[in-house]
């Protein structure tokens, strides 16, 4: 998220499976039982009894897990990476990284490499850019991008001794979330539709990254269905009756088109993220202009539950990995939703 804004924010402020036992279900005669089970004896389609399936697997056992997930953040945040600055050698440790999640876990390649570079940047700047092709004949031609940018802005003015931005809620949380999908869709090939996972560049450097791929990819005609974007999702929204809210909440219905496959309220509305025209303000925006299909972001930093943006103090012992595992595997669900859906049911107002 652009610097200048929350600055002036700063100046401005500094101011869970759901499917819980149903209590009230009486244990009922046998007949009743009997009378139940032959209503139940419609056959049950297929794709119900698996989607059912995979809710209880899901809840037993989650595929993301807060011990994962801190191996990747202990990594990703750590002072060797030293802030991953565009152009840095500690960006590049964090795409070597990134390259090597994405080629263990059936992630190819987009374009001839990973590495998407943008052309006109000072040092060595890139996108790293991974596809998994759908299982739908039809639908595979469709695309759905999950997306975060994996930079951050390096090395800033010492406190205390420490002169290291390391980026852990931004936006280490958000690449940790995206390789997270990865992993899983590259495992499961769940996906009708064929998704592009992205970590960009330089989104510190005013969403550098994210404009060079949009418009490169409409220039290609990309047939993009939807773009999700992660953004600072390291630390849980307080009082609140949602998982993370969704930027540009009223351009679209894709917040009641996700909730819809969420077993709980997944997104919500952030008066402040539309206050604040978060909007425009993470790599989801120029999808957005290029594409003018649906793109928007997903969030848990509503400028109250965490005090060390842009700050030395954005470290690793701030995150919590279990509401971070929490928000992955309720995703699965989500995305899985998004890919998998007969129409392009996810439409701008
Ligand atoms: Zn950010």
């Amino acid at each position: 998220m652009k610097k200048s804004f929350l600055f002036l924010t700063g100046m401005l402020i500094l101011s869970c499976g759901s499917s819980k036992i149903d209590e009230s279900v009486t244990l009922q005669s046998e007949e009743a039982v009997q009378f139940d089970r032959s209503l139940m004896e419609v056959p049950k389609k297929a794709d119900e009894i698996n989607g059912i399936n995979n809710a209880v697997s899901a809840v037993q056992n989650p595929f993301a897990t807060a011990t994962e997930i801190g191996a990747i953040m202990s990594f990703l945040a750590s002072d060797e990476l030293q802030g991953r600055d565009t152009g840095s050698d500690g960006i590049e440790k964090a795409a070597e990284f990134i390259e090597n999640v994405f080629s263990n876990n059936n992630i190819k390649p987009y374009f001839d490499t990973y590495r998407d570079n943008l052309p006109d940047y000072d040092a060595p700047a890139f996108n790293v850019v991974g596809m998994l092709e759908g299982n739908d004949p039809a639908l595979k031609n469709e695309f759905v991008i999950v997306g975060a940018h994996y930079d951050h802005i390096g090395l800033i003015a010492e406190e205390n001794g420490d002169k290291i931005a390391n980026g852990a809620n931004d936006n280490a949380t958000g690449t940790t979330t995206v390789l997270e999908l990865a992993r899983y869709f590259g495992k499961s090939k769940s996906n009708k539709r064929s998704m592009m996972f992205v970590l960009f560049t330089a989104e510190e450097k005013g969403l550098l990254g994210s404009k060079h791929l949009a418009q490169k990819l409409k220039q290609e005609n990309l047939n993009l269905y939807a773009m999700i974007n992660y953004e600072m999702v390291g630390v849980p929204l307080v009082g609140k009756d949602y998982l993370a809210y969704l930027t540009g909440f009223e351009e679209s219905n894709m917040a009641d088109v996700v909730n819809s496959y969420a077993d709980q309220t997944y997104a919500g509305f952030l008066p402040k993220a539309k206050e604040f025209n978060l909007f425009k303000r993470s790599d989801n925006y120029p999808f957005h202009e290029s594409f003018g299909v649906p793109s928007q972001t997903f969030s848990t930093f509503d400028f109250t539950n965490f005090n060390h943006y842009h700050k030395v103090g954005d470290e690793l012992s701030e995150m919590d990995f279990v509401h971070m595992a929490d928000l992955i595997n309720k995703s699965i669900p989500v995305i899985e939703g998004v890919v998998n859906a007969s129409t392009k049911e996810i439409k701008y107002n």
